[in-house]
């Protein structure tokens, strides 16, 4: 089999972008076609317009390619070896950050084309399903007054959901607001759903983290997500043991370099990759196996449409730790609109993990062609 055709496909809701913590307002696609009439889909959580350049930009040397120049006529089943030929044809300009999430967007479609070329859901090419189904937890921006908090958690409760986290939003603006705000979660979601906080690194420092830890203690969070930025791994390694509640981190991390360091060193308890900024499935596969060697979890980043829901759905399938499922909350047009068959949670608060070939989604043509704008 080989690659005839790369596109990275940039889709955008009508209106306005909002400078909110929401990436579900627009995205990029990456379709993958081949000569024997098998498509693949990924995505990539980035700027959609930097990774086009980055996909459709032609060759200057040796090691400063654009993407679709080195897939072009390669067979997808060698997909470490592309990973590796992308990682060196980019290297003068990629090796982190964008670079490797126009990778990952690439890998996962490169996924999707071997699962479905072979007839099997991706995680059969993972080595297996080792779970029957997969809890989720919502997510959500946190609101700004202790009302609509109490809203929100007691509508996704009703919905089915055992878990919620509150990200973003109005969260690290202050500590009496920060506590006021948590206080709110928990008591209208009781004392038994897990609720989860995404601090978007917004607790200045260690210090501040280690303090607004114990402060938030009684409310029992399940984690503490970004407390600070991900890139102070001495700050992490100093927050860790002064804190009870387990800290998470590492959705903006990318690449196998990056992750060692914030696991062996940072000390955290969940990391976080992004599968459409980490390197694709390929790489999350060796940080899920980092991660259990480590004794720490995995709970993959996911706040992007169903094509990335449907890549950590896969990963998750073959996961031998605690599976957990990031579900975007976030109603836009394309973190719902892009599938056929979008993941619709059942009412004992799982995910049913789907059997059919590659991802095991059905992309809506007609949605994308919509929203398309490049
Ligand atoms: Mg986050």
């Amino acid at each position: 089999m080989k690659i005839t055709n790369v596109e990275a496909i940039i889709l955008r809701q009508p209106g306005e972008i909002l400078m909110i913590g929401d990436g579900s307002q627009d995205t990029v696609l990456i379709k993958i076609e081949t000569d024997e009439g098998i498509t693949g889909w990924g995505e990539c959580d980035s700027s959609p317009y930097v990774v086009k350049t980055i996909v459709d930009c032609p060759p200057s040397h040796v090691v400063c390619r654009g993407l679709k120049d080195i897939l072009m006529g390669q067979d997808p089943f060698d997909v470490e070896k592309i990973w590796n030929d992308m990682y060196r044809g980019s290297y003068y300009y990629g090796r982190r950050s964008v670079g490797i999430h126009a990778m990952s967007g690439i890998d996962i479609a490169l996924w999707d084309i071997m699962g479905k070329a072979a007839g099997r859901p991706v995680h059969k090419l993972l080595g297996g399903r080792i779970n029957s189904r997969l809890r989720a937890y919502a997510s959500m921006l946190m609101p700004d007054t202790e009302e609509e908090v109490v809203q929100k958690a007691k509508e996704y409760m009703a919905k089915g959901f055992t878990a919620i986290k509150f990200g973003w939003g109005a969260l690290g603006e202050s500590r009496e607001k920060d506590i006021r705000l948590v206080k709110a979660a928990r008591e209208a979601m009781g004392e038994e759903a897990d609720l989860m906080l995404d601090i978007g690194y917004l607790w200045k420092n260690s210090k501040y983290a280690e303090m607004m830890c114990k402060e938030l203690e009684p409310f029992h969070p399940y984690w503490i997500e970004e407390p600070i930025i991900s890139d102070d791994v001495q700050g992490f390694s100093r927050l860790t043991p002064k804190t009870t509640l387990r800290i998470a981190s590492g959705e903006e991390l990318t690449g196998l370099y990056e992750f060692r360091e914030l696991i062996e060193k940072g000390g955290v308890d969940i990391v976080q990759p992004d599968m459409s900024r980490c390197g694709g499935i390929t790489i999350a596969k060796k940080i899920a196996d980092m991660a259990l060697l480590n004794g720490i979890e995995l709970c993959p980043h996911a706040f992007k449409s169903g094509i990335l829901m449907a890549a950590s759905i896969q990963l998750l399938a073959a996961y031998k730790g605690t599976p957990l499922l990031e579900y975007c909350s976030q109603e836009t047009v394309l973190s719902k609109g892009l599938l056929k068959n979008h993941f619709a949670l059942q009412m004992d608060g799982t995910v049913e993990i789907p059997d059919t070939p590659g991802l095991g989604i059905e992309v809506d043509e007609a949605a994308v062609a919509k929203y398309r704008i490049s």
